[in-house]
């Protein structure tokens, strides 16, 4: 069989780890490129070797000739775009946040389905070796049953240098970070029916929160807090870690700052070091979810060949999506939300 071809729309900061992550792929090979600015395609064009360069995805999907796209735009776009990819029947990846709300991605999920393609958001966190880890832990029973869980991510870390428009959204951390611990605690803890949250902004320069405190009723019992900050200043910064707690009913589980995993539990107390590869494109902070964007492709190709549903389907994803919109609105009401109401 020959490889498989795939197209990326997006050229900006983050598409060049998928551009790596694609070229490590033996059976995998982009053959076209688009971004609306001609720098953009330039420099991502010239360095991975891509001949094949559009500045209107209208024009890639007409000349067509892959198999699947891989849509690394920001938000504003996503939808017009997996919309596009739907109408030409070729299954697409979509970059996290899935769309700018909740009503744009159930349109997108449906017009996937009706067009038959399966549909992917590039939610990759949850594919981090420490996380993985950390399921591996729970699945073996190690700890018991789960029954309180904290996921937590608190950095001074200079985000908008790399992604200015972070700083300009009316919306930022939630929908930015705090969509991937989300997804992260969903993971682990499994759905979750209700959410209380509380939101601040620190940092003045900036438009949107950049703290955030989730309390999560997952549909098991477990209890979960998800909390993100980018404006916590630590002696150690630990930027893009992410931190979690379990407490089990025969254990419990910490993964702490460089990637040290404890389990104690009836067997006694073990230490490990759970650290990300430093792939040979990596840099470091950023290798962990470096080494997550290479996983979860991987997984995208490998599921597309068997043709089954990707684990962070867009179906599936509706579900994190859905608590992304309701902790925005139980801070704006200082309610909790059924999550019910929202899917
Ligand atoms: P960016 O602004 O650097 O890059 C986006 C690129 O898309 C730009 O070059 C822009 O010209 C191009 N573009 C936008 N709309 C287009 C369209 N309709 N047609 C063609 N080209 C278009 O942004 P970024 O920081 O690379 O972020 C891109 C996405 O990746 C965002 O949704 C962001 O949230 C996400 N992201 C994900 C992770 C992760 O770990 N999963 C990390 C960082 C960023």
């Amino acid at each position: 069989m020959g490889k498989m071809k795939g197209a990326l729309i997006g050229c900006g900061f983050f598409a060049v780890n998928q551009m790596h992550g694609w070229r490590d792929l033996a059976d995998v090979k982009i053959v076209a490129i688009c971004d609306r600015d001609p720098e953009r395609l330039r420099i991502v064009g010239d360095q991975f070797a891509v001949a094949r360069r559009h500045q209107s995805a209208e024009d890639m999907f007409a000349e067509g000739g892959f198999d699947f796209v891989d849509i690394a735009t920001t938000v504003g776009s996503h939808r017009a775009l997996v919309e596009l990819a739907a109408r030409h029947a070729v299954p697409a990846i979509c970059q996290k946040p899935f769309a700018p709300t909740l009503a744009d991605a159930k349109a997108m999920v449906a017009a996937a389905e009706a067009a038959g393609i399966p549909l992917m958001i590039h939610e990759n966190f949850r594919w981090q070796t420490p996380i993985l880890a950390v399921k591996a832990v729970l699945d073996s029973g190690a700890i018991g049953d789960p029954f309180w869980g904290r996921v937590s991510f608190r950095s001074g870390f200079d985000v908008f240098s790399g992604q200015p428009y972070l700083a300009k959204g009316k919306r930022f951390i939630i929908e930015d970070l705090g969509i991937h611990s989300l997804d992260i605690a969903r993971f682990l803890f499994g759905d979750a029916g209700r959410m209380t949250a509380r939101t601040r902004r620190i940092n003045p320069d900036i438009a949107g929160e950049d703290v955030a405190t989730m309390l999560l009723d997952h549909d098991n019992g477990v209890t979960s807090i998800v909390d993100v900050s980018y404006a916590t200043r630590l002696p150690e910064e630990p930027f893009p870690e992410t931190f979690v707690e379990i407490d089990g009913s025969a254990g419990t589980l910490r993964l702490g700052k460089d990637y040290t995993l404890t389990v104690h539990g009836a067997a006694g107390t073990a230490r490990s070091v759970v650290a990300p590869a430093l792939l040979p494109w990596a840099s470091r902070p950023w290798h962990n979810i470096q080494e997550s964007v290479a996983l979860i492709q991987k997984h995208w190709a490998e599921r597309l060949a068997e043709g089954r549903e990707p684990d962070t389907s867009g179906r599936d994803n509706l579900k994190t999506f859905a608590l992304v919109e309701a902790a925005y609105l139980s801070a704006e009401r200082g309610e909790t939300v059924a999550i019910a109401d929202l899917l």
